[in-house]
């Protein structure tokens, strides 16, 4: 099977394996695992916040973060089809009580002035609006990059209302492995950040939040009271420190991959890619071929790759460090000859 279903299926390395076994831990719960505190310390430095906190995945981190900025009643601002919106069970609302206003964006970017708008006034009719939820690389828009300019605009409106902002960063450093920026040039727009570790750099589990010391503070007792204070957890800090240091330069292999297989795809008769190819996600619209996605993700299946449905008639394909160019090469010639039958 060629796995594109999500960069979410890579399988920890040798290394990260290795490293596992033979992490120094402790109780984490105590403050007292080395490795959790290394991680945490190195992930603090390259987001370029004061203070970071290992959480047991991206959903997790954001809803420590809604938890963490917001009270019950509050309105958080978010993109339509933000994942904290679409992919989260309902969470900021079972968890944190808030209610979610949602704004649509282009590729996944809103427009600073829809969200000066939104922005509740004083009138005792209304919810005080509590946090702003961006997203980059931007999931449901195909992986788009969020502009710098955009990040920056809605920054300064949050600013000037006291409002928060939180970026879903669960790819972004696909982001800065595929734009003229470094990290902290995003994460100087906000004030807190998710990253996950398990996606496109290769860790079994994890993620990090990331903010000032006083949010991670706040944040560290909610992930507590989540279930999610650990024990010997440099078991799986330890992978996740090297996904952290040394498996991001090689993201940028993915968006060639990506870009070979959107390139295949679009030569197709009868698909048609859907969106612009910023990082390592392809969508492609197999409505012209008088099939559902459903049928065509089942059809692939039975071909040997998987990919997921994105919609009624959208397929989603990732690219990741487990499948290699060549592969990408059979997924072009199996889909051809499985649609030329
Ligand atoms: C995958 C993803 C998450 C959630 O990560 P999990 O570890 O699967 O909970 C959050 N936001 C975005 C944009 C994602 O793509």
């Amino acid at each position: 099977m060629i796995d594109l279903r999500s960069d979410t299926v890579t399988k920890p390395t040798e290394e990260m394996r290795k490293a596992s076994y033979e992490a120094e831990v402790g109780d984490d719960v105590y403050g007292e695992d080395p490795t959790v505190l290394k991680l945490e310390e190195a992930a603090a430095e390259i987001l370029g916040k004061e203070a970071a906190l290992f959480v047991t995945s991206g959903t997790q981190g954001n809803q420590i973060a809604v938890l963490t900025h917001t009270t019950p009643g509050n309105e958080i601002l978010l993109e339509e089809e933000s994942h904290i919106f679409y992919y989260e069970s309902g969470a900021a609302s079972a968890f944190a009580g808030v209610q979610t206003r949602t704004i649509k964006g282009e590729r996944g970017a809103m427009d600073p002035l829809a969200i000066a708008a939104a922005i509740r006034g004083e009138d005792q009719h209304f919810p005080e609006t509590g946090l702003i939820c961006l997203e980059n690389t931007h999931n449901r828009a195909g992986g788009a990059i969020l502009p710098l300019e955009n990040m920056k605009g809605i920054y300064e409106i949050a600013q000037k209302s006291n409002i928060p902002v939180h970026v879903d960063g669960a790819r972004l450093f696909n982001a800065v492995a595929n734009a003229p920026y470094s990290m902290n040039d995003f994460t100087q727009y906000c004030d807190t950040v998710q990253v996950c570790l398990s996606k496109g750099l290769g860790a079994p589990v994890g993620s990090i939040i990331a903010g000032d010391k006083d949010f991670i503070k706040k944040a560290r007792k909610w992930r507590k009271r989540l279930g999610g204070g650990l024990r010997q957890v440099g078991v799986i800090a330890a992978p996740g420190f090297i996904a952290l240091t040394k498996m991001r330069e090689r993201l940028s292999e993915d968006h060639e991959k990506a870009i070979e297989l959107q390139a295949g795809l679009a030569n197709t008769k009868g698909l048609e890619i859907s969106n612009t190819v910023d990082t390592n996600i392809v969508v492609v619209n197999v409505k012209d071929l008088n099939v559902t996605s459903d049928q065509f993700v089942s059809a692939l299946k039975e071909h040997g790759i998987l990919a997921v449905t994105f919609g009624p008639t959208l397929v989603r394909f990732v690219t990741h460090y487990d499948v290699t160019m060549e592969q990408i090469h059979e997924v072009v010639s199996t889909v051809n000859k499985m649609i030329s039958k």
